[in-house]
């Protein structure tokens, strides 16, 4: 990578680790937007912006900044209670059924010298 395209992997290496950049903004078309595939922390929060500030050359003192949105084609949800991709905790079957067959009287379980 060249110092065009540090900025870009900079911002990506804030969010997650950079794999591979948008060929459009390899070649330099569409500078418009940028596109980087970045691998994800699941466990980590989603950042739905970054602060991108500018140093002065010489002495390293931040001379200005902007917040850049970034946006996602893509982020996978991940249930904190199962641990599973595809749904997050607040839709989870599996920890619902579990709940459930702890509360079902008919699954207790009922040893000897039980009263029942
Ligand atoms: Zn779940």
């Amino acid at each position: 990578m060249d110092a065009y395209h540090m900025p870009l992997l900079s911002i990506a290496n804030s969010i997650g680790t950079p794999l591979r950049i948008d060929q459009n903004n390899v070649n330099r078309v569409k500078l418009g937007q940028a596109s980087i595939c970045v691998a994800l922390d699941v466990l980590k929060p989603v950042r739905d912006k970054v602060w991108v500030a500018f140093e002065e050359e010489e002495s390293d003192v931040i001379v200005e900044g902007f917040w850049q949105p970034i946006s996602y084609d893509y982020y996978p949800s991940y249930c904190s209670d199962c641990c599973y991709l595809g749904h997050n905790a607040a839709v989870c079957k599996r920890m619902e059924d579990i709940k459930g067959m702890q509360l079902k009287p008919g699954l207790m379980w009922h040893g000897e010298g039980s009263s029942g």
